[in-house]
Parts: C-alpha cells; structure tokens; sequence
C-alpha cells in the first residue's frame, strides 16, 4: 500500500535554514499518524545558497523573480536549476500534503511581492510553493498554523488519509 506523503519546509521541524541561521520550529499538537511519511526541503539551502545568506524577496520584473534584498541578484534562475535537479530525483509518485513557512519568497503561500522600487503591491505564491500547487493538482497546502490548533491539524491528517 503507497503511504501518503507530506512534504514540510525544512525550517519548521528545526532545521537552522534560515537566512540568519535560525530556525521556525512548531511543534506538531500529536505524533505523526505512522501512515504518513513525512520529509523535509528547504530550497534556499538546497539551491547553494548557504547559511547565512542574503535574505530574498519576490520581484515583479516582466515576470516574477527572486531576488537578494539588498544587493539585488536575482536567484530565478538558480532556483529553477535546482528545481529541475530535485524534480528528477524525487523518490515519490505524489505529494499529498505540505506544510510551509509563511511569507517565505520559496515556501510561502500569502508573500509579499515588492514592485522594482522596493513597495509591496501584492500578495502571491513562494516559487516553491507555486511548483508544489502546479505539480500536484489534490496536493493539500498549509502553513505552520495547522499545527497550532489540534482540531485543524486533525482535520488536516483526516483530509490525507482521503487521498487515494
Ligand atoms: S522557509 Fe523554506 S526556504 Fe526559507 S528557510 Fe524555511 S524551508 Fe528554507
């Protein structure tokens, strides 16, 4: 029988993949139902671009790139090559759920998006996180808040044991 499978940014079960070296670790409110195998990414490590790094923002250029905050490089690019690398690799036929970092320019599903002058214009979709709503059509997404209410998270895993 295929387990379900949960993807979750690397930096909410503790890993130090911050930009400043840190951390958002968020304690699940029960275990992890046995069925279920869960791993981690962090795409900004992942990608090379080290710990710590230069923090990024989202960028709406002719399309939206990721871009260092302050020296303005922009890792659109890099980030594809390592998305197209891990693609290839993964070990999965699916992904059924994610849980991702709010806010983050990779994993985050409500991000800031800046114009070229540096002034938020809107909210959209980390490019990771785009990758993940694209490639999975039933993939379930949520933020660290599923873990900060036991009935969302219940209502959460209930939902994955669902998908065939
Ligand atoms: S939000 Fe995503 S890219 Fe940022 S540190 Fe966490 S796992 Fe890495």
């Amino acid at each position: 029988m295929t387990k379900q499978v949960i993807l979750i940014s690397a930096c909410l079960i503790g890993r130090h993949t911050r930009y400043d070296g840190s951390r958002k670790y968020v304690k699940p409110p029960a275990s992890w139902p046995e069925a279920i195998t869960v791993f981690s990414v962090c795409p900004e490590v992942e990608m090379g671009l080290g710990i710590p790094r230069e923090p990024m923002r989202l960028v709406s250029r002719s399309s939206i790139q990721l871009e260092t905050c302050t020296t303005k490089i922009n890792q659109t690019k890099k980030f594809e090559t390592w998305l197209s690398c891990w693609e290839n690799r993964f070990p999965y036929s699916r992904i059924h759920g994610a849980i991702l970092k709010e806010k983050s320019p990779s994993c985050g599903l409500q991000t800031p998006l800046y114009d070229a002058k540096g002034k938020i214009i809107a909210y959209t979709t980390g490019l990771f996180a785009l990758f993940l709503q694209k490639q999975f059509a039933e993939i379930l997404l949520q933020t660290e808040e599923v873990f900060k209410d036991i009935s969302v998270w219940q209502k959460f895993i209930d939902q994955i044991n669902k998908l065939a």
